[in-house]
């Protein structure tokens, strides 16, 4: 088959603050529809999709710690943010006709059912989406390092980072704009290079389970499958 996916399990990191669009705070609709439209079309082609989506858009730890604050209290209330999230993912891609559900890492039964890797598996073998909310239920974590774990968890074949750049630089494209792009870089590079666009653990993580990295741009619309099909603007970090 020519369109055959060249993946058959992904698990798809979306930063929250890939959510916000051109806001300041929040979520932006139009992105979030995106987001589940280019999910939908993957997963139409049988593609087997986990999702984890980060809370920066809304609240991260490291905020109030910054103002003399507890910083549980603080990775806290960001864990909480990626359910937010979450839910409005999944709000979307119901309404784009997408089966999904949301697993929390913490319990929170009248909102959405926990994580356990038995039932994510099961979602997922059933034919769900299933997005994986408060990241890895514990502070001073990532939501990259929850993506990492996921996908290695579920057996993904490729970590997907969907960012509002598109790839890997060696330095911030948006503050340098003559940073050096890699269209393939090693684990072990992006470590010794201490390369931002991911933090270290969920590189190591990444890396330990060979699992291989794409970092690829949110804003390109049907950029999900045009990666996943070896086109598209994206950076490879092989297994
Ligand atoms: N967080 C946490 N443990 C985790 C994942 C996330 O404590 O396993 C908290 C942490 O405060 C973080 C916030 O949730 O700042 C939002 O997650 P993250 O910064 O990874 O979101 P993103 O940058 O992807 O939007």
């Amino acid at each position: 088959m020519a369109d055959a996916p060249q993946y058959k399990r992904i698990l798809l990191k979306a930063s929250g603050e890939a959510l916000m669009g051109d806001r300041a705070f929040g979520i932006d609709q139009k992105i979030c529809d995106r987001l589940a439209a280019d999910v939908r079309t993957v997963w139409e082609k049988g593609v087997s999709v986990g999702i984890v989506i980060g809370g920066g858009n809304i609240f991260r730890g490291v905020q109030i710690a910054d103002t003399g604050g507890d910083r549980v209290t603080g990775d806290h209330m960001g864990m909480l943010a990626t359910v937010m999230n979450a839910l409005a993912l999944r709000t979307a891609l119901r309404q784009a006709g997408v089966d999904c559900v949301v697993l929390s890492a913490l319990a929170m039964d009248e909102i959405c059912d926990s994580f356990t890797q038995r039932s994510a598996m099961a979602h997922l073998s059933e034919g769900r989406v299933v997005i994986f909310a408060a990241g890895t239920g514990n502070p001073f974590f990532t939501t990259d390092t929850a993506a990492a774990l996921r996908a290695a968890e579920i057996g993904a074949d490729v970590l997907l980072k969907a960012t509002q750049v598109d790839g890997i630089y060696a330095a911030d494209p948006q503050k340098n704009p003559d940073a050096e792009r890699f269209d393939t870089i090693s684990h072990e590079d992006m470590l010794a290079r201490g390369l931002r666009v991911m933090d270290t653990a969920a590189v190591a993580v990444a890396r330990d389970s060979q699992i291989p990295i794409i970092v690829y741009s949110l804003l390109q619309e049907g950029g999900l499958a045009a990666v996943l099909s070896g086109e598209g603007r994206h950076t490879l970090v092989p297994a």
